[in-house]
């Protein structure tokens, strides 16, 4: 989970969990703490999702139980989330929102624009964000494999991820 911050409104980037290391007796998931959103004074304007990996995706319904914010996917990515929200019973209540790759979206002070890339699960995205004080980029994995035959992303200007 990562997010952007402006004068107290947030823009939630994936919400994803990490299965427990040899350590981590008794524990069966490791979810991300969002104590920091549900203070006063903030307001999350939605989870915008990069692709369905359950290290992006799995720890949305704990999230969204706490938080119920719009939530922005490709139509792979949705697909894979809408089975977690019936399992936990919030499907109903969700505000899923679907996005094409090169789609923007305004959410408050934030552009988002999905990337198309090249990723190990179909419909992934990266995403260009637009704030008051310059662009973002949010890339959590290899645009451009080196061993693929694969035809190049749209955006062949972005930066190797860091
Ligand atoms: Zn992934």
């Amino acid at each position: 989970m990562w997010a952007l911050e402006w004068e107290g409104q947030f823009l939630v980037v994936d919400a994803g969990l990490m299965f427990p290391q040899e350590d981590m007796l008794g524990i069966d998931l490791v979810l991300p703490d969002i104590s920091y959103l549900l203070e006063g004074g903030r307001k999350v304007l939605g989870i915008f999702l990069s692709h369905g990996h359950e290290d992006h995706i799995g720890g949305l319904p704990y999230a969204l139980k706490k938080l119920n914010v719009p939530v922005y996917g490709t139509r792979l990515t949705l697909g894979l989330v809408k089975p977690k929200l019936k399992e936990h019973r919030i499907l109903r209540e969700a505000d899923l929102r679907e996005v094409r790759v090169g789609d923007s979206v305004q959410l408050g002070p934030f552009r988002v624009e999905t990337v198309a890339v090249c990723h190990s699960i179909p419909d992934a995205v990266a995403l260009a964000i637009q704030t008051p004080v310059g662009r973002v980029l949010h890339q959590r994995f290899q645009a451009r494999p080196r061993s693929s035959r694969r035809p190049p992303d749209r955006h062949g200007a972005l930066p190797p991820p860091g």
